[in-house]
């Protein structure tokens, strides 16, 4: 079986943790070994002054969320289509989430679509820059300018990627990262907040860490959450951390070479990369038009051959969680991104797939189109 990802952990990886081990460094309240170099070496790749390691890219956003303050009454524009941690975040802390439609090339939020969805309850967007690719920050930060609003970048899928020469992550107030096995660096489960604002990146520390303060310890100011990640994690991050730019040439690679494959078939859309845009393709992402082939039975004869595949994420607004909570309407209608939903895939991703793999992959998914 060829699977959609398989991590690239190495001798370092295992040299850091067992060093951290030997020397009993195992929690997530020891400052200034792994877990400061890797919260320096993570903000550094963002282009961000502080880093603020946490459990998860969930609980990264989690914490964003309450460090800005966010709460019950307050609305957060979130794209439709993205993990539904991004949206889950929002409402740990009581606020809600409103659903942005996506645009159909880069399959990002569509800026045009921002501005309908502003009410005077809305105080923050977050941005998500799907699949690897940057969203178009410019209109972003320039609406967020005109509304006062804050704006998180969801940097889980696309660590390392560049919108006009800038990191993605390091563009708006705060920027989250996500750790989890299959991401562009991996800790097993891991993620961190980045930001240069060191106003927020000190709130952030002390809430992550149950609201303890430097000042007067045992004095709690603020609902606090343990969102502690462990020095042994931190480990593995920063041996990760110094292999970030081959991880995401490789990944670069392997989807130049999807590219020259797949390129030319009509009713199947490849991913892009913006003229302004550097793509670390995340996953290398597909969509089929319905006229050309069901996306189902693709991947039925796809995995009848042994390549795994992933359909792309389900729309939020039609999520029964959401719609039960009465947070979306039955009938919202968020066209661009139901349709992305229904027919888009990805292929395996591994960035240490070799060559004939891919050759293997290509040709078993054109027959599968039945060209
Ligand atoms: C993976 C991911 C998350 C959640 O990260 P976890 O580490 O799995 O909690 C959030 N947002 C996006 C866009 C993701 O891809």
């Amino acid at each position: 079986m060829i699977s959609v990802f398989e991590p690239e952990i190495g001798d370092t990886e295992a040299a850091y943790v067992l060093d951290s081990l030997k020397r009993g460094m195992i929690s997530g309240t020891i400052r200034g070994d792994y877990t400061g170099r890797f919260e320096a070496l993570a903000a550094a790749s963002c282009e961000t002054q502080f880093g603020v390691t946490t459990t998860s890219g969930t609980t990264a956003l989690a914490l964003a969320v309450a460090s800005l303050g966010l709460t019950a009454g307050d609305e957060v524009l979130v794209p439709s289509l993205t993990n539904i941690a991004t949206a889950f975040a929002v409402l740990y802390a009581g606020a809600k989430p409103v659903f942005l439609d996506s645009e159909d090339i880069t399959w990002n939020i569509d800026p045009k679509r921002i501005r309908e969805k502003v009410t005077p309850r809305t105080r923050a967007i977050i941005p998500v820059h799907v699949y690897g690719h940057p969203v178009d920050m410019d209109p972003v930060m320039s609406l967020a300018a005109e509304f006062g609003l804050y704006v998180i970048e969801d940097n889980a899928e696309s660590h390392g990627g560049e919108y006009k020469g800038r990191r993605t992550g390091g563009i708006g107030h705060i920027g989250c990262l996500s750790f989890y096995i299959n991401k562009i660096v991996t800790t097993g489960e891991g993620g961190m907040l980045v930001t240069n604002d060191s106003a927020i990146a000190e709130k952030a520390r002390c809430l992550k860490n149950l609201g303890y303060s430097d000042r007067d310890r045992y004095i709690h100011s603020d609902l606090g959450y343990n969102f502690r990640l462990t020095n042994l994690q931190a480990a593995i991050g920063v041996a990760q951390m110094e292999k970030i730019d081959v991880l995401i040439e490789r990944r670069r690679r392997l989807a130049s070479m999807y590219t020259e494959r797949l390129r030319g078939i009509a009713g199947l859309h490849l991913p892009v990369e913006q003229p302004w845009a550097k793509n670390v393709y995340w996953m290398y992402s597909l969509v089929l038009e319905p006229e050309l082939a069901s996306r189902d039975s693709v991947r039925d004869r796809l995995l009848a051959k042994g390549i795994e595949t992933r359909n792309f994420f389900y729309p939020l607004h039609r999520q029964p969680v959401f719609q039960n909570m009465g947070i979306v309407a039955k009938d919202e209608s968020l066209p661009v991104s139901e349709s992305l939903g229904d027919n888009g895939l990805y292929l395996p991703s591994s960035p240490s797939l070799p060559e004939e793999t891919i050759d293997f992959i290509c040709n078993a998914f054109r027959s599968a189109l039945q060209l």
